[in-house]
């Protein structure tokens, strides 16, 4: 097991990787000498396969549980769960001292933690991501957040755990797709922060897809460090954070033309990255190797790097929509190298359209 400790003072936690780790939830839960009731929110998916391990560890341990469950999917994380989360917080008389568990996806992760944020004006939170993008990405950072009929996110907190579980095994159930898409915002964290982690990516494809023990720890561990330093540095996402968001500007563009329907978020920004790597290679501050390099590893891993038949002028007011939209301009992350990236806004309209005219395959 690998164990890393995220640095915020008083709000410092743990993020624990290992393989199999489900039944020890109960002993860290103990060691952290939370209060005496636990609620367990996750989904019916998720809770048929892993609710019962987790439920057992947590009771075994003299904690009193209840489970909440949510619906499969991005439109549950909605103000009307929220309320019937509420309720059986209520119902299950929850105090200050309790605890929220959230297992499952970032969808529940997200949704469990504005619950854990606002229920009597915040009670203890425990993330067990389950899904390869929960793990590197939405359990560490500490937003929380459900969505408005009008936009994402749009109502939410910044809210620490007081744990973060990331079990390996559980992502041998993932369906294939939602591995490969969260291994998008893995190369990612090579590409903003560390090329020594981009190229342990491209040497250990077949491992990483095979979801091997050592390989998947290092890889979790490592995504999850970076992250940590990244919102270390800027917790309240004035400056830095925005990195994160490499690839993410024409992806969430191409999410949004496309209703959300065609692309899970990891193409979006698979995609993305490919646009953004060809932006730097244009504008001159990246060189061609490097967009190679890139293109390929996305390629490695099964995501996709171009797309079909979208109308290029719809993908602009897309961009233009776009809320890191600053003053009119459009704000991309790009890449100087592997490894490093700057922050830009001032691209000229006529190069991001020939980079979206030759991601039109
Ligand atoms: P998700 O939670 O919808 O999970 C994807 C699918 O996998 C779901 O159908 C889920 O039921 C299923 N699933 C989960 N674990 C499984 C397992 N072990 N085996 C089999 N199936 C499993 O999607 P996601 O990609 O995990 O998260 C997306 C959400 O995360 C979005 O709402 C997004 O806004 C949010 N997010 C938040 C942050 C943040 O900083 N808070 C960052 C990135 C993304
Ligand atoms: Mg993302």
């Amino acid at each position: 097991m690998e164990q890393l400790r995220v640095d915020l003072g008083e709000r410092s936690y743990d993020i624990k990787v290992g393989y199999d780790i489900l039944s020890k939830v109960g002993e860290y839960l103990k060691e952290l000498n939370l209060g005496s009731k636990v609620l367990i929110i996750t989904n019916e998916l998720v809770d048929s396969l892993y609710g019962r391990e987790v439920e057992q560890a947590v009771e075994e341990a003299g904690f009193e549980v209840n489970i909440a469950k949510i619906g499969d999917g991005e439109k549950y994380k909605s103000l009307d769960t929220a309320r019937e989360l509420y309720d059986q917080a209520v119902e299950a008389n929850l105090d200050r001292s309790s605890t929220i568990v959230a297992l499952g996806g970032g969808v529940v992760g997200d949704i469990a933690g504005f619950i854990a944020s606002t229920y009597m004006r915040g009670v203890n939170f425990v993330q067990i991501p389950t899904t390869v993008l929960s793990q590197v990405d939405s359990s560490v950072g500490g937003k929380v957040a459900v969505n408005h009929p009008q936009g994402k996110n749009l109502i939410g907190a910044f809210y620490q755990p007081k744990l973060v579980v990331a079990d390996i095994k559980v992502l041998k159930t993932l369906e294939e797709r939602q591995l490969k898409a969260g291994l998008a915002e893995v190369i990612k964290y090579g590409v903003i922060w560390d090329e020594e982690f981009f190229n342990f990516l491209a040497n250990n494809r077949n491992k990483i897809l095979g979801l091997d023990t050592n390989t998947m720890e290092y890889l979790l561990k490592r995504c999850c460090e970076i992250k940590a330093e990244v919102v270390a540095r800027d917790e309240r996402e004035l400056g830095l954070r925005a990195i994160l968001n490499y690839g993410h500007t024409i992806g969430h563009a191409l999410e949004a033309v496309t209703d959300y329907q065609r692309f899970v978020h990891g193409e979006g920004v698979a995609i993305g990255m490919v646009a953004a790597a060809k932006l730097a290679n244009k504008i001159g501050i990246l060189n061609g190797t490097d967009v190679e390099k890139q293109e390929e590893l996305i390629k490695e891993f099964g995501l996709p790097v171009s797309f079909e038949g979208l109308n290029i002028e719809s993908i602009m007011k897309a961009l233009a929509k776009d809320k890191k939209v600053k003053d009119g301009m459009v704000r991309f992350i790009l890449a100087e190298e592997i490894g490093q990236v700057v922050i830009k806004s001032d691209l000229p309209h006529n190069i991001i359209r020939e980079v979206l005219e030759e991601l039109r395959g």
